[in-house]
């Protein structure tokens, strides 16, 4: 069995997000890291977006920003800016390639397929592999998106739809989101809210197809790659082991009301290097109460009144766009909050504190 300082379970987002930060700041010049990870490749699997409200170490991965986004309910289109918070996307596939890259250069380093002969009692580890209880009633986000390639100049690539409820909602949340990468290229995903029982929710393909032609238009196009995938709208059981810190979805850092997880990944691992020496002592990064307690009113509501949902997101976006992007994005002040929560429909919500 071998011995190592720290050892990071899973090499997904968070946890070679924080073997980068560690490195970088020189925190692994004397110190011996293992990581455990099953996957045999590194692809592109996913892109990461959100409003950068956050500085991180990935610009250069970075596929595009947009400065203009909109939102949509039947008959009813919002156009709005994020001058101050440009909304970003990530290729994963970048992501993965840059940090290995360095990684590699750091013979401390270590990567193992699984845990079988690392002495897991004598390092500090950092763990990203979520326990998600089965019998857990909670709600998901899962999606599906395609990139597609037209022949003719056809999207607007200065403006994304962050969600168009303007699509069936068979009694959950349901929207299409597209994130134009140029006039013939763009991102186009199908995303439900819900507790993942009805299958007939994940008929991604038709639904996609249907959206494509009939609801944008567009007939001529290929579909050049595929992701799916959905995240808890819940916190994974976070048990207490005594040389053991969670990280990224385990660690509590998707932010429930949204599924913005990314950037919180980011702060998360930040917090740690900078206290790596008595990271083990500290309380745990997390994200604030105030979010915590708001999300979880917000989610309630969600659940008992899913028709009402596309109107309440709309709605919130009558306030000043960065009030909102600062909100959902945990970075508003108190007054900030609470000009977003006025624009919220009362009686719902007060009805979901009992
Ligand atoms: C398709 C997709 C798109 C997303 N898009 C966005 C987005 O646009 N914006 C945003 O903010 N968030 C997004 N998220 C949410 C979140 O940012 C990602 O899920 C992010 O990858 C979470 O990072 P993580 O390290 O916690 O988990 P992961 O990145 O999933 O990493 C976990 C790692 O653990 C490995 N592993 C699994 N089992 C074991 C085991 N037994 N032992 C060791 N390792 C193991 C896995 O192979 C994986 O590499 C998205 C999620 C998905 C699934």
């Amino acid at each position: 069995m071998k011995d190592f300082d720290f050892v990071i379970v899973g090499g997904g987002c968070a946890g070679l997000s924080l073997a980068y930060e560690l490195e970088i700041n020189y925190k692994l010049k004397n110190k011996t890291l293992a990581i455990i990870e099953p996957r045999n490749e590194y692809k592109k699997d996913k892109t990461w977006s959100f409003w950068k409200t956050y500085s991180h170490n990935f610009d250069d991965c970075v596929k595009k920003n947009w400065k203009h986004f909109s939102i949509n309910i039947p008959q009813k289109t919002k156009h709005l800016e994020c001058d101050s918070y440009p909304y970003q996307t990530i290729d994963s596939g970048l992501f993965y390639e840059k940090i290995n890259k360095k990684l590699k250069e750091n013979n401390n380093i270590y990567f193992y397929k699984n845990d079988e002969n690392i002495n897991l009692e004598n390092s500090l580890v950092f763990n990203s592999v979520p326990n998600l209880n089965s019998q857990n009633n909670g709600l998901w986000q899962h999606f599906c998106g395609v990139e597609i390639e037209t022949k003719k100049n056809f999207f607007d690539e200065e403006i994304i739809n962050l969600m168009d409820f303007d699509c069936e909602q068979r009694e959950s949340v349901h929207f299409f989101y597209t994130l134009p990468y140029s006039k013939k290229t763009a991102l186009i995903e199908t995303t439900w809210l819900s507790e993942m029982k009805d299958n007939s929710q994940m008929d991604y393909d038709a639904q996609l197809k249907e959206y494509i032609e009939n609801n944008l238009n567009l007939k001529d196009y290929k579909i050049t790659y595929k992701e799916e995938g959905a995240i808890p709208l819940f916190y994974p059981i976070n048990q207490k082991i005594r040389n053991r810190i969670n990280i990224g979805t385990a660690g509590g850092m998707t932010r429930l009301s949204t599924g913005y997880t990314f950037l919180n990944i980011q702060e998360q691992s930040k917090f740690i290097r900078e206290n790596i020496e008595s990271i083990d002592k500290l309380k745990t990064f997390k994200i604030k109460r105030k979010y915590q307690l708001l999300d979880k009113i917000f989610l309630k509501v969600l659940k008992n009144n899913p028709s009402k949902m596309p109107f309440i997101f709309f709605k919130m976006f009558n306030n000043k766009s960065d009030k909102v992007i600062k909100f959902l994005s945990n970075k508003s002040n108190f007054l900030e909050d609470f000009s977003v929560i006025l624009k919220m429909p009362k009686w719902i919500f007060i009805k979901a504190l009992f």
